[in-house]
């Protein structure tokens, strides 16, 4: 087993994983940028390196700066967290030939799944089903209108190196095709690096089904059941809970297809095989995200599997536990990712001092944060600065016991969504399970009104 890890990331991810390593005994090194000196994760592990200036570009993408910093502390392996350098294969590849362990799986099956078009290409050859779109990358607009109008519009224009949301366009008609596919390109360029773009059908009003899966270095494979992220704004996720309504024989279909997926590319370490199914129940792959996700808690509290803790041993080289029989779910888990943002100004991130904290409490309430009283949110980062979870032997349960927590919840200081989601776990639409990916639009314009 591992003695010491050096945690790649900040806020409440590197926090969640700093947990875990305590309880396993495993020593922590923290990494930080100038602004996150003061921050709770850098308070809380044994030990803590500057890794450079506040940009992201500067330290916790600073690659070289951080696998010396896990050097000098004579790390055995480096975890990544979420976003940052999670999904960058150049990492895991320097890391492991800096005779460091990486937490997640191999460089070439992150740079396959990171490049989305390719990743489509892999998982339809090996008998997943893909939403329709186009074979590989779009190499000119001719070629892209050709396909866009055999596909049938709408059609969504992606970018190949795409995340957390960015780089999409609809296009309802040729005429808009034009406009939306250099646009998308641009996008996907500055946010990338890379403008290549792909182009997929427009499933209308679906829901995002993902299956969390984990696979050892030993061949073995299971998923850990599914998690519905159907409600997001700008596509990121909002509200993330497990299970989903779909039934078990839908359940038993997909979960096959997910073991299929990450069979296929040899998947080592927690992976997220992520769906959308449409009202037929037609369901299609959408991407491989290769590291924790952010909703990762509600699949925990009803497997009652540390994910962090499966990482950990699965690149420690040891076993996987248990087989697809011994998973059991149990009730029924629920996520809001409380962010700093101003809801009605089309959810901009509003960083600030936090004046008055009060975090709730109670049996089956799960908060992952870094806030303090006083704490400043930088405005360098993510706007996520808590996940509230909950767990309940049934969904209106756990509807009711988020409730109860949002009303205790107080963050006082900075805009936040905290009201957004109360209004949202009241809503009949959500109450009755009755949504799809359209739901905070839809809800927008309920409220203008
Ligand atoms: P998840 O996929 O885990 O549900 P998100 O899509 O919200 O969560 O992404 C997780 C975090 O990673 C967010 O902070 C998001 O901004 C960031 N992120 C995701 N993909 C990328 C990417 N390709 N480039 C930069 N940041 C990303
Ligand atoms: P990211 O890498 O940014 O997470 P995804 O490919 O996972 O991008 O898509 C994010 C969200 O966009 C999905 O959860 C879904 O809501 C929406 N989406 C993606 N592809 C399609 C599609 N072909 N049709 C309809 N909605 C889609
Ligand atoms: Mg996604």
């Amino acid at each position: 087993m591992m003695k010491k890890i050096l945690i790649a990331n900040r806020g409440e991810i590197a926090l969640r994983i700093i947990r875990t390593c305590k309880e396993m005994g495993i020593g922590t090194v923290a990494i930080y940028s100038s602004i996150d000196k003061e921050s709770l994760h850098v308070q809380l592990a044994d030990e803590a390196f500057c890794v450079g200036g506040n940009r992201s570009s500067e330290s916790y993408l600073n690659i070289q700066n951080i696998i010396s910093a896990a050097i000098i502390s004579e790390c055995d392996a480096i975890h990544p967290g979420i976003g940052f350098l999670s999904e960058n294969a150049e990492f895991a590849r320097k890391v492991k030939e800096a005779g460091l362990i990486f937490i997640g799986p191999d460089s070439e099956c992150i740079e396959n799944m990171g490049n989305k078009s390719k990743a489509r290409e892999i998982m339809k050859n090996a008998g997943v089903p893909v939403v329709p779109g186009s074979d590989g990358v779009i190499v000119d607009i001719e070629q892209g209108m050709k396909i866009a109008s055999e596909i049938g519009y709408p059609v969504l224009i992606k970018a190949s190196s795409g995340g957390g949301g960015k780089g999409m366009r609809i296009a309802n008609s040729e005429d808009e095709f034009q406009k939306c596919f250099f646009a998308a390109k641009q996008e996907a360029m500055s946010c990338f690096g890379d403008d290549s773009v792909y182009i997929e059908k427009l499933i209308m009003n679906p829901r995002h089904i993902e299956f969390q899966v984990l696979g050892d270095n030993f061949g073995n494979i299971i998923h850990l059941g599914e998690r519905d992220c159907s409600i997001q704004r700008r596509n990121q996720k909002l509200i993330e809970e497990a299970p989903s309504s779909i039934d078990d024989d839908l359940r038993i279909k997909m979960g096959n297809a997910a073991i299929l997926a990450a069979r296929n590319v040899k998947y080592v370490s927690a992976g997220t095989i992520e769906f959308i199914l449409d009202n037929k129940n037609n369901f299609y792959f959408i991407e491989m995200n290769t590291r924790l996700q952010v909703e990762h808690p509600v699949t925990e509290m009803i497997t009652e599997i540390d994910l962090v803790k499966e990482q950990i041993r699965i690149a420690s080289n040891l076993k996987l536990k248990f087989s697809q029989e011994d998973i059991e779910f149990r009730g029924h888990a629920i996520e809001c990712r409380i962010n700093a943002e101003d809801v009605s100004n089309g959810f901009r991130p509003c960083p600030g001092t936090i004046t008055s904290l009060l975090l709730p409490g109670g049996f089956g309430v799960r908060i992952d944060t870094i806030l303090y009283h006083g704490y400043k949110i930088p405005p360098f980062y993510d706007s996520l600065i808590a996940k509230l979870v909950v767990h309940g032997n049934t969904r209106l349960e756990a509807i009711r016991k988020m409730r109860r927590a949002l009303e205790e919840l107080i963050i006082d200081g900075v805009q936040n969504n905290i009201e957004f989601q109360y209004l949202i776990m009241y809503h009949p639409g959500f109450v009755r399970g009755n949504f799809n990916t359209g739901f905070i639009e839809k809800l927008m314009k309920e409220l203008e009104k």
